[in-house]
């Protein structure tokens, strides 16, 4: 999925920055790198600087406008230090991310960079969906380039680790229903009033705050099953004290 994610770096000045851009990009688990119209295409400065992500440069796809590198791409997202005197939908980095990721599952989706010297003309900002700002320090906000896709690719990958987390919990985890809760309540009243920790004419909060630790807690339904095992436990133990008593 994260292969349908590509970084887009336009006009790039030094190849240095092209080649660590691939490292920051590989370090984060993404491999589509497009160049439009760079200064000079990868050299030894940028295998140099690459480190040992020299496949992402060998793979990385050249066009000559940005408007050719983004043909196939629904949602398209520029990178931009200042908010331009053109106003656009603005995107927090970890919006971004998240977004990116959830749209990647159906289609390729584009993070485009700007120039070292001027970022990104009017004009192609224009071409993006959203614009994404990392908020730096205001009096002095303009990172190197491969920082800031750094950044952003972190933060994908950040987005993308949690959406495989939330995947795995929810394929996994089994929850008891809400009616299963209202029994165990019921059941937990009843041990509780029989053991005299609840007195029947005084209940006080006890049962509301219990159910509040239990909703906070969400017991898993395995969980669920322990607990109401343990009730009926406590309830034969009662039970056979009163059959010797
Ligand atoms: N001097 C340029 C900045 C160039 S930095 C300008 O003022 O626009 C090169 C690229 O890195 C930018 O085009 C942008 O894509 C990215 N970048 C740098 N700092 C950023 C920031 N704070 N937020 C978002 N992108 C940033």
């Amino acid at each position: 999925m994260l292969d349908q994610i590509r970084i887009i770096l336009v006009g790039t000045t030094h190849t240095g920055n092209i080649g660590s851009v691939a490292r920051a990009m590989k370090t984060m688990g993404l491999s589509q790198l497009y160049l439009v119209a760079p200064k000079e295409l990868p050299d030894g400065q940028a295998y140099a600087l690459s480190a040992g992500a020299s496949d992402i440069l060998a793979n990385a796809k050249v066009f000559d406008t940005l408007q050719q590198a983004i043909t196939d791409c629904p949602l398209v997202v520029g990178s931009s230090a200042r908010s331009r005197t053109l106003s656009w939908p603005m995107l927090e980095p970890r919006e971004c991310a998240v977004k990116a990721v959830q749209e990647a599952v159906t289609h390729p989706v584009a993070l485009v960079f700007g120039r070292e010297s001027s970022g990104l003309t009017n004009d192609e900002l224009q071409l993006c969906n959203y614009h994404v700002c990392i908020p730096a320090n205001p009096e002095y906000s303009s990172l190197n380039l491969a920082m800031a896709v750094q950044i952003i690719t972190y933060e994908v990958r950040m987005a993308y680790l949690q959406a495989q987390t939330a995947t795995e919990q929810a394929d996994d985890v089994a929850y008891p229903s809400n009616e299963q809760m209202l029994n165990f309540y019921q059941h937990l009243e009843q041990t509780l009033n029989d053991t005299g920790f609840i007195i029947k004419q005084h209940p006080g909060v006890v049962m509301t705050k219990l159910k509040r630790l239990f909703t906070r807690a969400r017991p898993e339904e395995a969980e669920y099953n322990i607990l109401r095992g343990i009730l009926t436990s406590v309830q034969r133990f009662g039970q056979k004290a009163g059959d010797k008593e």
